[in-house]
């Protein structure tokens, strides 16, 4: 039976403008159109959900919204022959969490376009583990290896390594058995970071470069980029002959301060990634990948688990770049 109201984590603005955020009970009604209702059984924490959650007007459209723009749970109502109740689904982006309302809540409706069967190989707590980053570091790997960088074409990079992407990313890559430098800004996470599979941990300075020079030494055969500017810039001017960095990220800034001298003297490739929007059969074979031959052994040691009511502090430390790895909120 569905319940007439659920549980979600609502983002408000009241007649002054001020947003207010917490726990609340609404009707079950209240929720978008779609013709799959599920009830979730966990959702995470992405940086964009921290902005929805703070009602950042470049996330939030409409008021009162449910942030979370990855949900994991069971079908409990079905009006397309796609799915039926009972099966284990997952939804990652598209408009969730953004536009309409999203995971934080004990049940979403979508449309059936956007569902994931769960694959063989994870539970719905595991696919919480990857979410929307763990998605986006699978697009990444992917696109360095479209482009032929092969674990033995030499040593790949990882920016913002401690992140939900980067993370994933590293673990990958390591899993892969890729030589993996991992880029960090955190000193303390040396020993996180090599348990995920880094080879070397990089200060984030070290791949700063200020020197305004248009290429450096040819250190990486392909990186992944999850915060952008003068870092990205750097990785792209470091890349060697043929080599490709994913970006996906802004984590430090919007901008890409490079000259076209990579492009044209080493042939380098600048490969762009959304997993929002990401079409459903490239979607679903990343999901294969991370469910099977690219699941990190320790998968949850790169993951922490709350709850609705225990999200506060974890949305401040995202916010802060402070988290380390992937926040899993269980609503169950
Ligand atoms: P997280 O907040 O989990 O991690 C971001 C990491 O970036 C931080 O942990 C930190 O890592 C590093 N960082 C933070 N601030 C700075 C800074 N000022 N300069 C340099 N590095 C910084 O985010 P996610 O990993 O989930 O996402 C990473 C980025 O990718 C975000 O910008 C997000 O919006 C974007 N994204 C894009 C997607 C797409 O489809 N294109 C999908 C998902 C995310 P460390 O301390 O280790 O350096």
């Amino acid at each position: 039976m569905i319940p007439k109201t659920l549980k979600c984590y609502l983002v408000a603005r009241d007649s002054s403008g001020s947003v207010t955020a917490g726990l609340a009970e609404r009707p079950t009604d209240e929720l978008p159109e779609g013709d799959v209702l599920v009830r979730v059984a966990f959702s995470s924490l992405n940086y964009k959900d921290a902005l929805a959650a703070g009602g950042h007007q470049g996330v939030v459209k409409r008021f009162p919204h449910v942030p979370g723009v990855d949900a994991a749970g069971v079908v409990v109502q079905s009006s397309t022959e796609a799915f039926a109740a009972g099966d284990e689904v997952l939804v990652t982006g598209y408009d969730g969490g953004a536009t309409r309302w999203g995971g934080w809540a004990e049940f979403i409706r979508v449309p059936h376009e956007w569902v994931v069967p769960l694959p063989a190989g994870l539970t719905l707590r595991e696919a919480m583990v990857f979410g929307t980053a763990g998605l986006t570091a699978a697009l990444c790997v992917d696109a360095l290896r479209k482009h032929d960088i092969q674990s033995d074409n030499g040593p790949v990079v990882v920016s913002g390594a401690t992140g939900g992407v980067g993370s994933v990313a590293v673990a990958i890559f390591g899993k892969l058995g890729y030589d993996v430098a991992a880029v960090t800004g955190k000193a303390e996470a040396v020993d996180y970071l090599k348990n995920l599979g880094a080879a070397q941990v990089l200060a984030r300075q070290e791949a700063d470069d200020r020197s305004g020079r248009p290429l450096l030494s040819g250190r990486w055969a392909g990186g992944v980029d999850t915060v952008g500017g003068n870092i990205l810039g750097t990785l792209l001017r470091s890349l060697r002959h043929g080599g490709c960095v994913a970006a996906c990220g802004l984590a430090g800034s919007h901008e890409l301060p490079v000259t076209v001298y990579p492009f044209i003297l080493r042939a380098v490739t600048l490969a762009g990634i959304d997993a929002a929007w990401c079409p459903m059969s490239l979607r679903l074979a990343a999901w294969q990948r991370l469910a099977g031959p690219w699941k990190p052994e320790n998968l949850e040691a790169m993951a922490h688990f709350t709850t609705l009511a225990g999200l506060g502090p974890y949305i401040t430390d995202i916010l802060a770049g402070r988290i380390r790895g992937r926040v899993v909120v269980a609503l169950a």
